[in-house]
């Protein structure tokens, strides 16, 4: 199997994967998708169920994105992940989307249903599986500070918190208007009496230390769902001094290790978690999607800690 396929590959498949035992039937479409330990996952849940085919990376550029969906079915895959920078365009180019996924506007798990393509988002789901696992926490009892609230993550993260009705939400992103856009499409969701005084249960705050101090002293759980961290030289979301004992800090960004953030957390006295977890969870969730069956948990578990850096 190659590092990664190509639009040009999917459409000369036949000779592309000359000789590839057991046939590729799955992949992740993103750009870049190099840093994807997708395959590894769902490559050790197929051999541990013993379905006959495997999952590759393809590196398909945003405007090739139609065309490779489209000659999916033809090629008789059973489903394709997709991230970074495909999640949110994905919306438009289903035959039909979930609800959950419809509410998000964004889509990272396709499955096919003979031609047409079905949309799904495990993001939000294996995000809360992951609070679980790690901090043994349920959302609905936390105070949540996001940080990326304008990304297909963190959008899928808020909709997910908001669902389960947790107990207050903050949202914060570079670009505040997607933030306060996000906050405007969640307030039914926190419409009931609950009052978490003296603060406001949902709001979207601007990124400035002062704001982040205030709201830091009313939070349970900070969550980074941006984009920092996924480079080594990247500076951490938040510096230790701004973080305190209480809190649970858990970093989208997965590595076997601890993140900038992470380092702060502890630093801090604070307990962490990276994304490896929420990477498990929504995998596990994307793979019951395809099969209809569970997934093998401790196997996914163990392809991903040995080969993240
Ligand atoms: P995305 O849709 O491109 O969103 C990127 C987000 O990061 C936006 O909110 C963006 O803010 C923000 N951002 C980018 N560069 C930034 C910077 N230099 N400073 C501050 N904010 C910055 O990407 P995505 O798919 O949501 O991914 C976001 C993160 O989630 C990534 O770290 C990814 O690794 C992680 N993730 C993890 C899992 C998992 O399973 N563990 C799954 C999905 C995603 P603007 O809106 O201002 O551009």
């Amino acid at each position: 199997m190659k590092e990664f396929y190509t639009l040009n590959d999917l459409q000369n498949w036949g000779e592309a994967t000359a000789g590839t035992d057991p046939p590729i039937r799955l992949g992740v479409f993103g750009d870049p998708v190099e840093h994807s330990r997708s395959p590894e996952m769902q490559n050790a849940a197929l051999q541990a169920c013993d379905l006959p085919m495997s999952y590759a990376r393809f590196r398909i550029r945003a405007e090739e994105l139609e065309t490779a969906l489209r000659l999916l079915p033809k090629l008789n895959f059973v489903g394709i992940n997709l991230t970074i920078p495909h999640k949110i365009p994905a919306v438009q180019l289903m035959d039909e989307l979930d609800g959950f996924a419809g509410s998000v506007g964004a889509v990272n798990t396709v499955g096919l249903a003979g031609e047409r393509l079905a949309g799904y988002n495990t993001d939000g789901a294996g995000f809360s599986r992951a609070i679980r696992s790690d901090f043994s926490v349920d959302l609905r009892d936390l105070r949540v500070l996001l940080f990326g609230a304008g990304g297909g993550a963190g959008r899928s993260i808020a909709m997910q918190a908001a669902i389960e009705g947790c107990e207050r939400l903050v949202l914060v992103n570079r670009t505040t208007e997607k933030a306060q856009q996000l906050a405007m499409e969640l307030r039914p969701f926190f419409a009931d009496a609950r009052v978490a005084a003296p603060v406001a249960r949902l709001e979207a705050v601007p990124w400035e230390e002062r704001a982040l101090r205030f709201q830091i002293a009313n939070t349970d759980l900070i969550v980074n769902a941006t984009a920092l961290g996924m480079r080594r030289s990247d500076p951490p979301l938040l510096s230790a001094f701004l973080l305190a004992p209480h809190l649970m800090v858990y970093d989208t960004v997965y590595a076997t290790g601890r993140t900038p953030l992470l380092t702060a957390a502890a630093e801090a006295g604070a307990r962490g978690a990276n994304g490896l977890s929420m990477l498990l969870h929504q995998g596990a969730l994307a793979f019951e999607t395809w099969f209809d069956r569970d997934a093998p948990l401790a196997e996914m578990r163990a392809a991903i800690s040995s080969t993240t850096p």
